[in-house]
């Protein structure tokens, strides 16, 4: 029976080390870490996060500044947004919370941001530099599953991964993280489904990470034995659960490690992202100084 790698718990200790580590920047600099947050729109979602974004921000005691902008906001004006917190020497991190409304989902806005402010680790340099193995600011969420992973202390190199899933945020940075950790990484998404062949990758990985949005895509009989799980999906079953996109019961009698949803990858996300802006902050107070 598979133990439980718990991100909720995981989550409190790096708060607390987040907590000292802000206190440590105050006492030396005078001056605490700020992140700004731009909203545009009423998107409940979006606000569900914003609102764990302005906890955990209090929580740690980094200052949280809201910059609500309307539905039908100009590009331009948005953009002028954007360079302000760019300029702004008390703002140390800046999100663009997604999905941005369609008539400007398009405009690249990502790349605006000043990409030492990036703390959600979307922009194309950030990206770039993910690509060439040389990691700065990383997705959250793809820094949640490395975290989980590392504290199974399974190890990466020459392990046989499989990440189902490929989008930009989740499943893509995932696996080039895996693989600048020397994994011997597969991707597999819904034309490796389409074909038929999905249960012969993941019957092959050591480490399964399953990033998709669809309950019970992955079957407990398909986990490799002794296998580590980390199950990214967040969906609400037909009995109104929460569940992931695992076959939860059965893969725990298989996994070695598993993770429960809720309670696995998601509340470390935010403490990433907390993360990354104390990494900020100590960044651009270095290339000022130079
Ligand atoms: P997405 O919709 O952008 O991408 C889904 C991926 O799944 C695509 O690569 C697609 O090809 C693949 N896919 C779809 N159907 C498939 C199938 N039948 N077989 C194999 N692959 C298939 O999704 P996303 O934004 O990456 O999110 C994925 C899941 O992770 C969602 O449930 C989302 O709610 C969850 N999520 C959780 C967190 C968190 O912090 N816990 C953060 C982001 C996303």
């Amino acid at each position: 029976m598979a133990r439980l790698l718990q991100g909720k718990v995981l989550a409190i200790s790096l708060k607390n080390r987040l907590k000292e580590a802000v206190s440590r920047q105050v006492q030396e600099t005078g001056s605490r870490p700020i992140l700004a947050c731009i909203q545009v729109g009423q998107d409940k979602a979006q606000r569900l996060y914003l609102k764990q974004q302005e906890k955990t921000a209090a929580e740690i005691d980094v200052g949280f500044r809201l910059i609500d902008l309307e539905e039908d906001v100009d590009p331009d004006e948005l953009k002028l947004v954007i360079d302000g917190l760019n300029q702004d020497p008390h703002v140390h991190g800046i999100i663009l919370q997604q999905p941005l409304p369609r008539r400007l989902s398009s405009h690249g806005f990502e790349g605006c941001l000043n990409p030492l402010k990036d703390v959600e680790g979307v922009h194309p340099e950030n990206l770039g530099l993910l690509f060439k193995g040389n990691e700065r600011f990383k997705p959250c969420t793809a820094m949640a599953v490395l975290e989980l992973l590392e504290l199974a202390e399974c190890g990466f190199e020459g392990k046989e991964a499989v990440v189902v899933g490929h989008s930009a945020i989740v499943g893509k940075p995932v696996s080039l993280m895996l693989l600048n950790r020397l994994a011997t990484t597969t991707v597999c998404h819904i034309a490796t489904s389409d074909r038929g062949l999905l249960s012969e990758h993941v019957k092959r990985a050591e480490l399964l990470i399953v990033a998709v949005g669809k309950p019970g895509l992955i079957a407990g009989s398909w986990i490799r034995p002794g296998a580590v799980v980390v199950d990214v999906g967040v969906n609400v079953s037909k009995d109104g659960r929460v569940c992931g996109d695992v076959e939860f019961e059965t893969a725990r009698e298989r996994a070695s490690l598993i993770t429960p949803v809720p309670g696995g990858v998601g509340p470390l996300t935010v403490a990433m992202l907390m993360k990354n802006l104390i990494e900020a902050f100590n960044l651009q107070r270095e290339v000022n100084e130079l």
